[in-house]
């Protein structure tokens, strides 16, 4: 096993994994001059679910990555790393439902023709009964979402969408990470969201993050951002470690 700090060098930093968190935070280190060695298993790339591949000519992104951050920090950091290279783009997010495209962030006029008079009938009764009558302590991502879109809207827009993205029951998946991933985003705020223009909702600062209708997006994939950051990182004497896997970590003194 190698030994990747030396015993006068107390401050050498071994990050494990070159995807966004160990990147950002070997990057964060060299800045303030620690030396700092990134340990990747994958042989070829780095970027983990946010890295871009190549297939047959063309690039695909493991995941659909949106740049968006309230944190002007964040923002400041993809474009020192990307430059002229990270654009902002206009979102289409549509999910298809029983043959039919819908808007997302949902559009009031786009899910009424689809889901028409009757449906959408259902789905108000379906939100006014979770207002009622909550699941108390929801559990799952399955009751946290019932509770701010009501059953009905649940199966329709997020039940099949997310086992699909994340290959999970929606019921094993937590209400605590539900709230982290759609966090303040309710049946009231979609609509408001649908009804009114970015102005009088306070800006896109004010927006909540999973409704926001433009975003910024590297040229060649959201996996640029990270390899721009090894890179930085090899210029700076610390070249990511690829086809490395951390098996064991040892420490002394507790
Ligand atoms: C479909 C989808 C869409 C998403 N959309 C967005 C979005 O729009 N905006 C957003 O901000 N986030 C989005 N995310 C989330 C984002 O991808 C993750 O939050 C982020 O990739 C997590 O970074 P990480 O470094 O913690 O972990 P990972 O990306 O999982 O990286 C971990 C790295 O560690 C390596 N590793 C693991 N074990 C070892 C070991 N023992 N030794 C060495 N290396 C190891 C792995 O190979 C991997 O490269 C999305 C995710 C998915 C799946």
């Amino acid at each position: 096993m190698a030994d990747l700090t030396s015993p006068g060098a107390s401050k050498h930093v071994v990050v494990m994994g070159a995807g966004p968190a160990g990147l950002s935070a070997a990057y964060e280190l060299t800045r303030h001059r620690t030396p700092v060695t990134v340990v990747e298993k994958d042989p070829r790339q780095v970027g983990g679910i946010a890295r871009t591949l190549e297939f047959m000519g063309c690039r695909f992104d493991v995941g659909p990555h949106r740049f968006f951050s309230k944190s002007d920090e964040i923002e400041a950091l993809w474009t020192e790393v990307l430059g002229e290279e990270i654009r902002s783009v206009a979102r289409l997010t549509r999910i298809m439902y029983r043959g039919k495209f819908f808007d997302y962030p949902i559009k009031a006029s786009n899910a009424f023709l689809n889901l028409g008079p009757y449906e959408t009938a259902r789905c108000l009764v379906s939100y006014a009964q979770a207002r009622l009558r909550p699941v108390v302590d929801p559990k799952s991502f399955e009751d946290w979402v019932s509770n701010q879109f009501g059953h009905r809207l649940f199966e329709i827009f997020f039940k099949t969408y997310t086992e699909k993205v994340w290959g999970i029951p929606t019921t094993e998946l937590s209400a605590d990470w539900a709230g982290q991933r759609i966090r303040g985003l309710n049946l009231v705020e979609v609509i408001r969201n649908a009804l009114l223009p970015a102005a009088l909702r306070g800006g896109e600062r004010a927006i909540v993050k999973t409704l926001v209708d433009t975003f910024r997006y590297p040229r060649t994939g959201a996996g640029q951002m990270w390899q721009g950051v090894a890179s930085r990182l090899a210029a700076a004497g610390h070249p990511v470690r690829l086809g490395e896997e951390v098996v064991a970590v040892r420490h002394a003194s507790g």
